[in-house]
C-alpha cells in the first residue's frame, strides 16, 4: 500500500508564504496524534477557510491507517513532523528501537507525501541527549512547545479556548490534539481572536526562518 502511493505523491505543498517573525506578532499552532478519522478533516476545512498554517505531528501508525488524511493535510499547505510510530516514551528504549520508531514513520510518510519530514516531537516531551542524537542521524530537530493546553485531559471547548488564550505569546508553539473533537470544536474561536490580538499565525518553519532547524537542534 505505501509502495503505491510512493509511486503517486501528493502534489506538491502550496509554498507558505514567507513571514517576518523578527518584525511580525508570530505564533505556531501545532498539533500532535493524528491523523485522525474525523476531527483532523474538520480542523483542515476550518484552516483553509480562515487561511491558517499549521504543523501536525503525526504518528506512523495512524499514517498507514488514513495516509489519505496525511496527504490532504501536506497538499494543503500544514507543514508535517514526526510523533514516532507508536508513541512510546523514547528514553526507556533502547537505541535501535528508537531509530527504528523514527526510520519506520519517517518511511510512512515519504511515502505518502514524497518527502521525509527534518522535525520530530518526542510524545510526552520526554528526550535526552541519546534520543536526540539518534533522531539527529535520521536528520531531525527536535521541536517541542512553549506551552501546553493539557486539550485531552480537558476536553471541555470552553476551557481550551481560554487557556490558548491565555498562553499564546509572540514567537510561543502552543501544542493540541487535532485527535480531541473539543479542540477542533475552540479552533473557530481561538483563531479569530488570535487574529484581532494580531498574531500570524504561522508553521515552525516558519518561525524558525530566522535561524533554521537543522538535524540535531532543539526548539524551543
Ligand atoms: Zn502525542
Amino acid at each position: 500500500m505505501l509502495l503505491a502511493a510512493a509511486v503517486f505523491p501528493a502534489a506538491p505543498a502550496q509554498a507558505a508564504p514567507k513571514v517576518d517573525c523578527a518584525r511580525m506578532k508570530c505564533l505556531a499552532l501545532t498539533f500532535d496524534d493524528g491523523p485522525a478519522p474525523a476531527t483532523t478533516g474538520k480542523l483542515l476545512t476550518l484552516l483553509k477557510k480562515e487561511k491558517v498554517k499549521a504543523t501536525f505531528f503525526v504518528v506512523g501508525k495512524a499514517v498507514e491507517k488514513r495516509p489519505a488524511v496525511l496527504k490532504r493535510t501536506y497538499a494543503e499547505g500544514h507543514e508535517i513532523g514526526n510523533h514516532t510510530y507508536d508513541h512510546p516514551s523514547l528514553p526507556e528504549m533502547m537505541d535501535q528501537e528508537i531509530t527504528q520508531q523514527l526510520q519506520i514513520t519517517q518511511d510512512a510518510i515519504e511515502g505518502v507525501i514524497g518527502r521525509r519530514p527534518t522535525m520530530f516531537r518526542p510524545p510526552y516531551g520526554h528526550s535526552d541527549d541519546r534520543v536526540l542524537g539518534l533522531a539527529a542521524q535520521e536528520g531531525l530537530a527536535q521541536v517541542k512547545w512553549t506551552a501546553t493546553t493539557l486539550d485531552w485531559s480537558l476536553r471541555d471547548t470552553e476551557k481550551i479556548t481560554r487557556t490558548v488564550l491565555k498562553l499564546a505569546r509572540r514567537n510561543g508553539v502552543i501544542l493540541m490534539h487535532d485527535t480531541v473533537p473539543q479542540t477542533v470544536a475552540a479552533m473557530p474561536a481561538v483563531i479569530k481572536e488570535l487574529k484581532k490580538r494580531g498574531y500570524q499565525l504561522v508553521t515552525v518553519s516558519q518561525l524558525t526562518a530566522g535561524k533554521p532547524l537543522r538535524a540535531g537542534d532543539k526548539f524551543p
